[in-house]
């Protein structure tokens, strides 16, 4: 039976043939980690100043764990009243973490690519970076492509007059996710609508996206 692969969602899955990675908040109290593959970060919303140190030592032992799959997520925040140096210090910290792990980074970014991009371009780090949620114009996305960034859609694709709906063509299937994020959806749903965009039948993008994940992930094919 083909997977449906949800890159990143904040709630236990109940869907079948579904292979989700949850989203497990610092700061805020650490969910049980025992059962399912997550994915652990700082996010800059959750990002305490006074405590940082102890709460990077947590998320370092935490992403130790082998059903950890992912760092994130984490990243950039425009709109957020914490000083943009210091969420790059957090985001730059974690991108090592992801890198002497050999784990990809789930990242939240809002109104804030440029910094994001010229991130990269400096720390050029090896790991795969995937922008989730995306849902912004044509030339941020394909700023985004060119850079070797994933790019995770999510409920935005409900809605055909959307910036995802409408950039999904765009995106090279090979860098592309589908997530439910905190959305009360199924990713089952959101598959079928990324089929119908992109004229393909669910199975071959489920088969395609899984086929992403084995990639971003480290090579140990147990995980799926
Ligand atoms: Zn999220």
């Amino acid at each position: 039976m083909p997977i449906y692969l949800n890159i990143h969602t904040h709630h236990p899955s109940t869907e079948k043939d579904t292979l989700s990675i949850k989203n497990a908040q610092t700061v805020s109290g650490w969910m049980d980690m025992a059962v399912g593959k997550f994915s652990v970060g700082l996010h800059p919303w959750y990002i305490k100043p006074e405590s940082i140190d102890e709460d990077f030592a947590q998320l370092e032992k935490l992403a130790r764990q082998p059903n950890i799959l992912a760092i994130g997520e984490c990243g950039l925040d425009r709109l957020i009243n914490l000083e943009m140096s210091f969420q790059k210090e957090v985001f730059i910290r974690q991108i090592h973490l992801a890198e002497s792990l050999q784990k990809p980074i789930i990242i939240h970014c809002v109104k804030a690519y440029s910094e994001l991009i010229a991130l990269k371009k400096k720390l050029k780090p090896r790991i795969p970076m995937i922008v989730h949620g995306f849902n912004n114009n044509t030339q941020i996305c394909q700023q985004l492509i060119n850079h070797q960034f994933y790019i995770s859609l999510g409920s935005a694709l409900l809605n055909p007059e959307s910036n995802a709906s409408k950039n999904i063509l765009t995106i090279p299937i090979k860098q592309l996710f589908l997530e439910t994020d905190d959305k009360n959806c199924f990713i089952s749903t959101i598959f079928a609508h990324a089929s119908t965009y992109l004229t393909e039948p669910v199975e071959v993008l489920q088969e395609q996206i899984l086929q992403n994940f084995k990639r971003v992930v480290s090579a140990d094919s147990s995980v799926v």
